[in-house]
């Protein structure tokens, strides 16, 4: 992970060197604002430091992110692990998986054990087959219908985080059975953040940042006044506006899934992107949107992903098994929060 983290950066200040380094907005208040595009979502980056060392941070952060990308996330394209992974699945052999794969499977499967099987890694099949992003994102001239009750059972039966076996050592490996399929999309943004945190404390200039990918958020040492972050908690019935505001200080990640993000609609009704592993259906448990707070992405990513399928009641205990503070919005609007969740938060309709 070293190695990797010093070639990016070395990489990152070459391309800033030959002069294409993107060019940040000053806000005024000492931090410079970045937006791109990145792992298929926008990323949003607010950097606290000199103007060369945040521009050069934000090539690192984007070649950082198209690594993660092209090589080690993605089901769809051919170089990634996931992919080679998924390839083999049904083989005698299995998949001889990188240290940090192997690493990132064991904690997805021991968050796949302790929600009672609602965080499912490998639900990939069930996933394609709704396709809810391709059908989010846009299909002209096609209506969004959804699969049929026997399509959606026999996806499912190539679905199940107890089926794979991780057999982990001096060289890891991975066995799954034939037509499985990972999907790491429920996880992939806060790991990434994860990841940049790490390259953040390896830049002494940069004091304070605060960078959102997709529904992460993290946040990172302090402003140049010493005043804490504030984050807004989207609100699922109007996403203009927020449920209340966070107030931090230092690094945390915050991860929000909700019904809002990526769905499609027929016959009134929404068909959400997140599935409940027990049915192959978008989870109904009266959630619209959850919002994890924790010191890992890793864990606030899986957790609000699991959180939104097991609603309040198993959702807070899982948290606290954790370590971490959840809020949930009700499909009735009512707002349910762990109490440690309570001093981080004003709430405000
Ligand atoms: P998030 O927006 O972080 O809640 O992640 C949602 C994405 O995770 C979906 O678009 C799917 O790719 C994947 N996914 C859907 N349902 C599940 C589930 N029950 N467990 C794990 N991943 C899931
Ligand atoms: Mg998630």
């Amino acid at each position: 992970m070293k190695r990797f983290f010093r070639t990016v950066v070395f990489l990152a200040s070459v391309v800033c060197c030959c002069g294409c380094g993107r060019k940040g907005e000053f806000d005024g208040t000492g931090s410079r604002q970045y937006a791109d595009i990145a792992m298929g979502t926008v990323i949003r980056q607010s950097i606290y430091a000199p103007e060369r060392t945040a521009d050069t941070f934000i090539k690192t952060a984007q070649v950082y992110l198209e690594h993660l990308e092209r090589d080690f996330l993605s089901w769809r394209l051919d170089t990634s692990e996931v992919y080679r992974i998924n390839a083999s699945a049904g083989s005698e052999e299995g998949c001889a998986l990188s240290e940090e794969m192997a690493e990132l499977l064991y904690s997805c499967m021991k968050l796949h054990r302790d929600s009672a099987g609602a965080f499912d890694v490998t639900l990939g099949a069930a996933v394609r087959l709704w396709d809810i992003d391709g059908w989010a994102a846009g299909r002209e001239g096609e209506v969004f219908s959804p699969p049929s009750d026997g399509a959606v059972e026999e996806a499912l039966t190539f679905c199940g985080g107890e089926q794979i076996n991780l057999v982990r050592g001096a060289e890891s490996r991975l066995f799954m059975p034939e037509g499985m399929r990972l999907d790491l999309g429920a996880v992939g943004k806060g790991f990434a953040l994860a990841g940049i945190g790490e390259l953040l404390k390896e830049q002494e200039e940069i004091g304070g940042a605060v960078i959102s990918l997709g529904g992460s958020i993290l946040t990172y040492g302090q402003k140049p006044d010493g005043s804490p972050w504030r984050v807004s908690i989207v609100d699922p019935f109007d996403t203009a506006d927020s449920v209340g505001i966070l107030t931090l200080r230092g690094q945390w990640c915050i991860s929000t899934s909700g019904d809002y993000e990526r769905y499609a609609e027929a016959g009134g009704v929404r068909y959400h992107h997140i599935l409940d592993p027990a049915t192959g259906y978008p989870a109904d448990s009266g959630v619209r949107g959850v919002t994890v707070l924790s010191g890992d992405g890793l864990v606030s990513d899986a957790l609000s992903t699991a959180c939104f399928i097991l609603g309040p009641e198993q959702g807070l205990a899982l948290a606290a098994e954790y370590g971490a503070e959840v809020l949930f919005v009700m499909a009735d609007g009512e707002i349910v929060m762990s109490q440690g969740m309570e001093s981080y938060i004003e709430v405000g309709r």
